[in-house]
């Protein structure tokens, strides 16, 4: 151990040892060099990446800014970096701490020059990206019903993900969908480059190039990082993989902590193999294997592990823990996804009431589109939730629209932004004049906003479209000048004021307008929440590149992984697949259904019935000590109503670690007993089943919760709007509710 600096002669590490396990210690403190740890969910993987950081800083005496730290959201750039603080005891701002697509931003605006960019080139979401994907495809003449968008947006963004340019791609010998795409492909690389703005996948393929091309940046970069530490490994895809690669260079010592089990984005082109090419490409890696799991009960566990046993290909490995068996995994088996949700919100009051908080709760799916039915049944019971993910706060219509004012405002000729706010709210700016401001952009190869101007002074708008235009560009141009020396949450507030647009919302009657208000108003609050929340301030003196608080505020909006929050203790809803990482002392895993999850698409593909599995995996490591497990015999998705079997993952966690439950409280009858729930034939007397929906004359719509006796003495209970009920069966005339959605 190195010696500290400061005359002492001796150096207190052990905060940053204690409270590791051997295996963990060995991680921590391996020699510099290049290290894997591969271990199973829980064992303290990311908690051991953190310490390894502190041990570098402190013990080998590296310096904070001779480290840069990558992981999977901002969310979890944003933990650790907390966390390293924390350790050592005080801000390390000249670290970098970030996501993959972070940091290569942040590279870019540093060297837009070198990267070939414009110093004001904006990022591309999703949903921008595919609105330029179409309008390519309708310049090269391709039907849109033959041709979706989204397909070949997915497959730009898959060949960005291998490291090919358009050029790059193979065409010769390849079918009409390859050569088609790659034409896409290439006209889309054009445009991007015109109108100065980058995708996601563009932002680590460029930054990559740039250093291939720039040996002397390289250099700098080689020799300033001498530790690369990389959590989630396994779900790094080929373009991060090489980019890690260069960066390390030959001197450069790469840490990585990954779990073969849960690589869930094989679908977005992350390579499982990744791990064994590291062993293959670095030289004398280290290998640590930690097994001891720190989070969940012995039940979660051993249900986890006989669920990943099943898939054959893995690394294997032999997760236990210490931490007490704990109690079932609790099953429920509802009528439908409205009785589900009821379910969820129903066990989530008593958690709450039990002295929990929300905070403490997760619910997680396969499908955003899951979430509705399920928001609306916590909204009955007055029950804070927060969706992540899904439709990100930044996607939102409404905040994309004062995002467009925001950005036009900072940049006039940001054409995608221009498209966007020139008639939200309607301002009499129609289909056919933004076609000619376009048309004009096109032939004068200017912006739309310079377009418009010339369309303007050559009259060249039909009637009122002259005056309309103008106004807007008018009121873009008072917008501001009126921010010109405002903060960011000031200029915020002034566009949605100015624009029109929460006046627009305003008017938009019910719980949507509402919504769209309070999202605006949210907005405002982001903006006056950041820079304090940055994961990359603007901080490091070789920062040459200086932007301005707005524009690093739009790039962040448009960056996000859909982890902005604020406000209080909330239940946290999210797809199975943003849980990664995370831990909830209760989690909920909705949906188990065939075809749902595992989702009908992986279901004649072995390899993606494997990474459904793992996607299984990482949601029932999330849990801390209580796991639930719903299923809806019938599920109304997508606007068809469908009658599901439960999924095969059920059948594949142990019986002995599972309980099957009602609405009222646990039964001991194991949940593969209600094999006839699919077929529809009822195992008790009454004919009515448990969780069914039902009506009543008098008391309205209900949930089924138990029934007692036989014949004309059956009992049920049921549970109405005005609280649980126990009817004679054969008096109280209940009809079915088949379908209420
Ligand atoms: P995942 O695979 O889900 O990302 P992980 O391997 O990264 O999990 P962590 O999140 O680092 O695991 O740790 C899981 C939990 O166990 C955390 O709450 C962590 O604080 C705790 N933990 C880890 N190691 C220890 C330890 N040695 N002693 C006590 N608690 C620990
Ligand atoms: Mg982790």
């Amino acid at each position: 151990m190195r010696l500290s600096s400061n005359g002492e002669d001796s150096l207190d590490i052990t905060h940053i040892l204690e409270g590791l396990n051997d295996p963990q210690r060995e991680a921590v403190t391996a020699p510099p060099g290049n290290l894997l740890v591969v271990a199973g969910a829980g064992s303290g993987k990311t908690r051991v990446l953190v310490h390894r950081i502190g041990w570098l800083v402190e013990a080998e005496g590296v310096s904070p800014s001779g480290v840069l730290a990558v992981t999977f959201t901002n969310k979890a750039a944003a933990e650790m970096r907390a966390r390293v603080e924390a350790l050592l005891g005080g801000p390390a701002r000249a670290m970098w701490v970030g996501t993959f697509h972070g940091i290569a931003h942040r590279l870019l605006r540093m060297h837009w020059r070198d990267a070939q960019l414009s110093d004001n080139f904006q990022i591309l979401d999703a949903e921008d990206q595919l609105r330029l994907v179409k309008r390519v495809m309708r310049g090269l003449d391709l039907d849109e019903q033959k041709w979706p968008a989204r397909q070949a947006a997915w497959f730009i963004n898959a060949q960005k993900d291998e490291g090919r340019r358009a050029k790059d791609v193979q065409t010769a010998g390849k079918d009409i969908f390859v050569t088609t795409h790659a034409k896409v492909y290439a006209a889309y690389e054009e445009l991007c480059q015109q109108a100065g703005v980058v995708d996601f996948a563009e932002l680590l393929l460029r930054s990559h190039e740039l250093w291939l091309r720039r040996a002397d940046l390289l250099d700098h970069y080689q020799r300033r990082f001498k530790h690369l530490l990389v959590d989630e490994f396994q779900d790094t895809n080929r373009i991060q993989y090489a980019w890690l690669r260069v960066l390390a260079g030959a001197g450069g010592k790469v840490w990585a902590v990954g779990d073969d089990d849960q690589s869930i984005y094989g679908w977005r082109g992350a390579k499982i193999e990744n791990i064994h090419h590291f062993r293959r490409d670095f030289a004398a890696v280290g290998t640590v294997r930690l097994e001891q799991n720190y989070r969940s009960t012995g039940t979660i566990l051993r249900a986890a592990n006989a669920l990943i046993g099943n898939n054959a290909e893995r690394l294997g490995k032999n997760l236990w823990t210490d931490s007490g068996e704990g109690g079932p995994i609790l099953v429920y088996s509802a009528y439908n996804d409205l009785d589900e949700a009821r379910f969820v919100a129903d066990r989530t009051q008593t958690w709450i009431r039990d002295g929990g908080t929300a905070a403490d709760v997760a619910v997680l799916y396969r499908s955003n589109a899951q979430s509705r039915v399920i928001e609306e049944a916590f909204l009955r019971l007055d029950i804070p939730y927060r969706i992540y993910g899904g439709l990100r706060f930044f996607e939102r219509a409404e905040v994309r629209n004062a995002l467009a004012y925001m950005r036009l405002v900072s940049q006039r000729h940001a054409d995608v932004a221009f498209e966007r706010a020139v008639n939200t709210p309607p301002r009499g700016i129609g289909g056919k004049t933004v076609d000619a401001i376009r048309a004009i952009a096109r032939a004068s190869q200017v912006s739309m906003w310079q377009a418009a101007k010339e369309g303007i002074a050559q009259g060249l708008f039909k009637g009122r479209a002259a005056t309309n235009v103008g106004a807007f560009l008018k009121l873009i141009d008072d917008i501001a000048a009126a921010v010109a020396n405002s903060s960011l949450h000031e200029i915020a507030e002034h566009c949605i004021d100015h624009s029109g647009l929460m006046e627009y919302h305003t008017r938009e009657r019910g719980e949507r307008g509402m919504a769209r208000r309070e999202n605006l108003e949210e907005l405002v609050t982001a903006c006056r929440q950041f820079g304090r929340e940055l994961v990359f301030p603007l901080d490091a003196p070789d920062d040459d590149a200086l932007v301005s608080e707005l524009d690093e505020f739009l790039d962040q909006a448009a960056l996000d992984s859909g982890d902005y929050q604020s406000g209080g203790p909330a239940v946290q809803m999210m797809t199975l697949h943003s849980a990664k990482g995370l831990e909830f002392p209760l989690v909920f895993i909705a949906g188990m259904e065939e075809g749902l999850f595992p989702n009908r698409m992986s279901e004649r593909e072995p390899g993606r019935l494997e990474e459904e599995r793992r996607l299984a995996y990482v949601g029932i490591t999330r849990a801390m000590r209580q796991l639930y497990l719903t299923y809806a015999e019938t599920r109304r998705l997508h606007g068809s109503q469908t009658r599901n079997w439960p999924s095969r993952f059920l059948d594949e966690v142990p019986a002995a670690c599972v309980e099957e439950v009602r609405m009222g409280g646990a039964v001991s009858r194991p949940f593969r007993n209600v094999g006839a729930v699919n077929g529809g034939d009822a195992e008790d007397d009454s004919s009515l089943r448990i969780g069914q929906l039902v009506r009543h004359a008098k008391f309205g719509e209900g949930v089924v919760l138990q029934s007692e006796g036989h014949g004309d003495r059956t009992r049920v209970q049921v549970h109405f709007g005005g609280g649980p009920k126990w009817l004679m069966l054969a008096y109280a005339d209940l009809r079915t509710v088949e379908d209420t959605a």
